[in-house]
Order: structure tokens, then C-alpha cells, then sequence
């Protein structure tokens, strides 16, 4: 066999490393943030995706991490930032119909950035005024605050930043969810003041209640003067008719049962046991349930029970209270 010569093996080397730097070349193409726009505006206007130009923005401003006016400084500098494949790769999740937040992998609550996902509910701008609404009702003092069925950690983690000397127990079924709330807590520097349940409320708050089911008995320090929860309230049937993307989230934050009642009607019974003379419940509702929520919370003796809109006009909160047992 003849003997490479050595003009030929240095003439593969020099492609190999041809090969390599190009590569290197692709995995690191970067398009300038006017550039990533238009292209990012293109694709979703071709593919109908309502508020193209706006998504397409704050696409960018996301994948790129920046804030406020950054954007805009930047638009028209002749700066390769953003690697093309995760714009790619973005932009081809989004026409798969994935909620533009879980491409993202975040989301905003009053002002608070969540990590978010697929298997944790996105936090509503709804649910913002419920936590409004709580702290409208309630003062600075020290308060003990039950959240149910917390999900991303939205509103245990507002309460706790909002209101310093707050504790907040959080109880979340889905392991999944459960962790971007860890992870949010983190991110927030609240772990301290909020304690993580991974469990289904029902049996958590039925299993601690056992030995101590006398209200006038219990220990006060195991009671909260506020009990809040955003429990699934989709009836089962209106599941198939939400937008593709809800469907996307997950049924356990949605499914409310046959009538979306369900845990309404299981957990309003258990307030009474967890509740602090004077506390409060606040809860979310779905559009159609403001006679029935407050019917069933009434039934079960609480008082001052009063029905909220949101900034939609809809029926969405209620707040209760329970002055004797
Ligand atoms: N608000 C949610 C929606 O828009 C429903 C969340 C829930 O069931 N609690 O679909």
C-alpha cells in the first residue's frame, strides 16, 4: 500500500478543522435582535398566530432576557445575540400550539418572574387580583396563610413577599408542580416562610385533623387567619371546548369535576376545621359559579360572604369569613 503522502494527510487535517470551525460556525449563528424579529414576526403571521408582532417581541426580549427598554436600545445595533436555534426551536414549539409561557419557560405574577412549564399551571392575570383582594382585607400583623392547590407557588409566593411577616403552608398534588414552586420559592428567597406540601389537600388537611377534630380543642398555632385556594373549576364536559393551549396545561389545575364544583363542595367543610376564628377564605371562582360558591360556603356557616369581579367583569372571587364555630 502506498504511504500517504504527507501533503495529502495535512491536506485532511486542514478539512477536518474546516469541518469543525464550521460547525462551531453553526451552533453559534447569531441573528441581531432586528434580525431575530423579523424572522420571529414572519413565521408567526404566516401561521395566524394572533398578535404576531407583539408576541414576536416579547419572544425575543424573553429568549434574550431582557428588561425594559433594552430591546429598543438594542433593535437597531448591529449585535449578533441571539443563537438562531433556540429561535428556531422556539418558534417551532409555538406553531405545535405550546403556550407561549412554557416556551418561554416563564411567566410573570405581580411582578414576580416564575419559572413555568408543562405540568404546572400558568399563572392568571386573574389571580392577581385575588391576591389583591386578600391584601386588601388584611393587615401587616403576623398572619398564618394555607394555600391550596398552589401550583407554580403563584400566590403563596406573593403573599410571602408582599406581606413579610406572613407564614404560608402550600399544598400541591402534582410532584411536577410542586417543584417549579420549590424553585420559585428559591428564586424568591421565601423558603424559609413557606412550607411545601406535596400531597392531595383533602387527605393532608383530613389525616392532620384526626385526634384534634373539636375546633374549640385544637392548638390555635396549627390554624390560618386566611385560607386561599385556585382549585380546578372547569366542569368536566367544557374541558374539550378550552383553547388548545389550556388544553396543553394540566387537567389536574382544570378538572373541577362533573359540574366543576367538586373540590368546592369537599373542601369548604374543612375550612371550618382550619380556619381562626375572624380569618378568611378567599377563593377563585369560575365565571358561572357565583350563586353556587357562596351557596355552599354559606351552607357550611360562614359569613360575610361577598362576591368579586375581576378586571374582565366576570364573576371570579370569593371572600368568606368564619366568626364563630
Ligand atoms: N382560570 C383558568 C382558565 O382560564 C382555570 C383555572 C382553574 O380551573 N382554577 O382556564
Amino acid at each position: 500500500m502506498r504511504k500517504p503522502l504527507a501533503r495529502d494527510v495535512l491536506a485532511g487535517t486542514r478539512k477536518e478543522e474546516r469541518q469543525t470551525a464550521d460547525d462551531r460556525q453553526t451552533a453559534d449563528d447569531r441573528l441581531t435582535i432586528q434580525r431575530a424579529y423579523q424572522y420571529a414576526y414572519r413565521i408567526l403571521q404566516t401561521a395566524q398566530v394572533e398578535n404576531a408582532a407583539q408576541m414576536a417581541h416579547l419572544l425575543i426580549r424573553g429568549l434574550l432576557n431582557l428588561e425594559g427598554s433594552a430591546f429598543a436600545r438594542l433593535y437597531t445595533e448591529d449585535v449578533p445575540l441571539l443563537p438562531r436555534w433556540s429561535l428556531t426551536y422556539a418558534l417551532k414549539q409555538l406553531q405545535q400550539g405550546m403556550p407561549f409561557h412554557y416556551v418561554l419557560g416563564e411567566s410573570d405574577f405581580m411582578g414576580l418572574r416564575l419559572k413555568v412549564g408543562p405540568g404546572v399551571l400558568i399563572p392568571r392575570i386573574e389571580t392577581e387580583g385575588l391576591v389583591e383582594g386578600i391584601l386588601k382585607r388584611t393587615g401587616e400583623v403576623t398572619h398564618r396563610v394555607l394555600d391550596i392547590g398552589t401550583g407554580s407557588g403563584a400566590i403563596a409566593l406573593a403573599l410571602a413577599v408582599k406581606r413579610p411577616l406572613w407564614r404560608v403552608v402550600a399544598i400541591e398534588k402534582s410532584p411536577v408542580a410542586a417543584l417549579y414552586a420549590k424553585t420559585n420559592m428559591r428564586m424568591h428567597g421565601v423558603t424559609r416562610r413557606v412550607h411545601l406540601i406535596v400531597g392531595d389537600a383533602l387527605t393532608v388537611l383530613a389525616d392532620r385533623l384526626q385526634g384534634a377534630a373539636d375546633r374549640a380543642v385544637r392548638a390555635p398555632e396549627k390554624m390560618f387567619h386566611v385560607i386561599v385556594s385556585n382549585p380546578p373549576y372547569i366542569a368536566r364536559d367544557a374541558l374539550a371546548f378550552l383553547p388548545p393551549s389550556v388544553q396543553k396545561e394540566p387537567r389536574l389545575a382544570l378538572d373541577g369535576g362533573k359540574d366543576g364544583l367538586f373540590l368546592y363542595q369537599k373542601l369548604v367543610p374543612l375550612f371550618r376545621q382550619w380556619l381562626m376564628p375572624g380569618g378568611l377564605v378567599a377563593l377563585e371562582i369560575g365565571y358561572d359559579q357565583g350563586e353556587t360558591v357562596p351557596r355552599i360556603l354559606r351552607t357550611y356557616g360562614f359569613q360575610d360572604v361577598m362576591l368579586v369581579r375581576d378586571v374582565f367583569g366576570q364573576p371570579r372571587y370569593v371572600y368568606a369569613s368564619l366568626t364563630s364555630s
